[in-house]
């Protein structure tokens, strides 16, 4: 900010008018107007201590965005880092609800598209989906073989759970064979009608 930037005021004795440069401000002059001596008051002090406040509460909200992210980042490498994906952090995949209008496939809850991974297996994009044009409905999405290996008898497993979020059943869907750094788009069918959410169980292979 320049201090040659001049600054309104007005004189303490008579009200009179005054205008003189920033730096001049606390210096007592004889008025213009009425010739007693008053101070230059300097209004933009009161902006000035708003504007630091200012700036002190957007660095409080920048300082509080970081922490937030990084919480959330920590978080979610400890999930990785346990390797087991259990019922309790895998949050529930919501179905819409049915309707006349036939659901073709259910939204996925933005924290779920985030991959989640067990025994070197990632899963991804998992939804429940509804066939067009039938009551089927499946747990669909993706897992990708992690591990150099090919991985014999994938089985995973679902808990399936209704809008209470009593548990209901289970579905589950078989791969014979994974290759190595492969992709299985599964499709674990849904017997029970009252599903409305489902959550990773398990994934394995079958060591029989
Ligand atoms: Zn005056």
């Amino acid at each position: 900010m320049s201090t040659n930037n001049f600054v309104k005021s007005a004189c303490r004795q008579c009200g009179g008018h005054l205008e003189f440069p920033a730096a001049a401000a606390g210096e007592t002059i004889a008025c213009p107007h009425c010739g007693q001596p008053t101070e230059l008051a300097a209004p933009v002090l009161a902006n000035r201590v708003s504007d630091s406040r200012r700036k002190k509460l957007a660095l409080v909200a920048v300082v509080l965005v970081l922490l937030i992210g990084l919480a959330a980042v920590l978080n979610l490498r400890r999930k990785f880092d346990r390797g087991v994906i259990s019922e309790k952090n895998s949050a529930p995949v919501a179905l819409a609800k049915t309707s006349a209008i036939p659901v073709v496939s259910s939204v996925l809850p933005a924290k779920l598209t985030a991959e989640q991974r067990t025994n070197d297996f990632a899963i991804s994009a998992v939804k429940l989906e509804k066939t067009p044009g039938s009551s089927l409905v499946y747990v669909t999405g993706k897992i990708r073989n992690l591990s150099r290996r090919q991985r014999f008898g994938v089985k995973v497993e679902f808990g399936l759970f209704d809008t209470n979020d009593t548990a209901v059943g289970k579905a589950t869907d078989y791969q014979p064979i994974l290759e190595p750094d492969g992709d299985w788009h599964f499709k674990a069918l849904v017997m029970e009608s009252k599903t409305a959410s489902a959550r990773v169980n398990a994934i394995a292979e079958d060591r029989q």
